[in-house]
């Protein structure tokens, strides 16, 4: 199975390139949705961390409180770098046991850090979903109903269109009509079906 790692910045368009690919029955790995399950309540995971950064990191009903979490490692490299020791094994383990369970052709990884995190070892290809700078800073404000500026800070935490556009085996150009998008998802989907001998 072709496993597809689709990256790309903020706003960029990647759940909606998803939803566009899961149209054409693909199966798609989100793995924002696999970091959250690896700390679920009951998860081992969920255990270490409290070991390590203490019980503040616990709701009173026992989850993860994301806020307490972020506020110790937000300007703490240590600490992030911590948390991502815990986080990334198991987010691959479960990668992995998402991806046996799979029978496909081919199957879309959704990783939004997947350069900056050099995860590109996990997948066979490298989709970027690509649009201008003042294209994800106008969606995404929009979406989330928050200053551009807000969302100029955490472009800057990423890797730039240019680090990102060399590294891609593919591009969907998200900078236009949502035909347009769909009909690249759709060149892509036979490229990849063909590339398979599917
Ligand atoms: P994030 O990284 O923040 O999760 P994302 O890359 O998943 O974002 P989307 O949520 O797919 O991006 O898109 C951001 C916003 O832009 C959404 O509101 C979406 O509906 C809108 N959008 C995506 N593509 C287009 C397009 N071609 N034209 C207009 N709006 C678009």
């Amino acid at each position: 199975m072709l496993r597809v790692g689709l990256t790309g910045g903020i706003g960029s368009g990647k759940t909606t390139v998803c939803q566009h690919f899961a149209a054409l029955a693909t199966p798609i790995i989100d793995t924002d949705e696999l970091a959250r399950e690896v700390v679920a309540k009951g998860e081992p995971l969920l255990e270490a961390l409290k070991a390590d950064f203490g019980p503040s990191i616990l709701t009173p009903a026992g989850t993860l409180d994301r806020t307490a979490m972020r506020e110790q490692v937000f300007a703490n490299k240590e600490k992030l770098a911590l948390l991502e020791q815990h986080l990334h094994p198991a987010i691959r383990t479960r990668l992995q046991q998402c991806l046996a369970t799979l029978k496909a052709p081919y199957v879309i990884i959704a990783i939004p850090l997947l350069i900056e995190k050099g995860w590109q070892a996990m997948v066979d290809r490298v989709l970027v979903v690509d649009c201008s700078e003042q294209q994800q800073l106008e969606r995404a404000s929009r979406r989330d109903r928050c200053p551009p500026e807000q969302v100029r800070q955490i472009m800057m935490q990423q890797c730039t269109r240019q680090q990102r556009l060399a590294v891609a085996d593919d591009i969907i150009h998200n900078d236009g009509a949502s035909e347009s998008l769909a009909s690249q998802v759709a060149k892509l989907h036979r490229r990849y079906l063909e590339q398979q001998g599917a």
